[in-house]
């Protein structure tokens, strides 16, 4: 368990989704977002503060990586589950478009999308070899909504039988690019693109 010292960083960001389960028909058509998401980060050890710097880890250092995908990939991207059948509708007519959609296993509904953002933070500090873990993130939808997962809950996404985006410490927001699904989709429609594509 994280002690002692709590960092918080807070980004905005502009989205698009829609959710086709029947949970909440209302957010069947695509629409938007302003949201914010808010991330806490502890030290994974109790760290004293040195009585010159006194600092856990300089704040610029901690959430480079984090906001530069917040600000690059996830900023005005479209968020659709992996069943969606607009994500074939863009592979096919608008593939340009790809890197913009950020797919989710089921509907993108905030929870979700909170437990994917948990996990990409997670990769990032990983990666840097911080001192810093994520115990908490809270994404608020609009003023009034917010969802918020604690890293001490179980894991909450399902098991993929590759390595996810949201567990990759890279800038995507799919696994589109490289996926079977896209040489399916491009192989069945046009042979001729599909064998340019490899
Ligand atoms: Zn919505």
């Amino acid at each position: 368990m994280p002690t002692g010292f709590s960092l918080e960083f807070t980004r905005r960001y502009c989205m698009a989704h829609r959710l086709l389960a029947g949970l909440a028909p209302k957010c069947a058509f695509p629409h938007g977002h302003n949201e914010y998401v808010r991330v806490r980060l502890a030290p994974r050890t109790n760290i004293p503060l040195d009585g010159v710097g006194n600092m856990v880890e300089e704040f610029g250092a901690a959430k480079q990586l984090w906001h530069q995908w917040i600000d690059d990939s996830v900023d005005h991207s479209f968020h659709l589950s992996e069943r969606d059948p607009l994500v074939e509708y863009f592979l096919e007519h608008e593939p340009a478009t790809i890197p913009r959609l950020l797919i989710t296993p089921g509907d993108p509904t905030t929870e979700c999308l909170a437990a994917c953002f948990l996990d990409k933070l997670t990769a990032f500090l990983l990666a840097q070899r911080s001192l810093l873990e994520c115990t908490s993130i809270r994404i608020s939808e609009t003023p009034t909504n917010a969802v918020t997962l604690y890293a001490t809950s179980k894991r909450v996404l399902p098991e993929t039988p590759h390595l996810p985006w949201w567990r990759r410490a890279d800038m995507s927001i799919n696994d589109l690019a490289d996926s079977a699904l896209r040489s399916l989709a491009v192989e069945t429609r046009d042979p001729e693109r599909a064998i340019k594509a490899r």
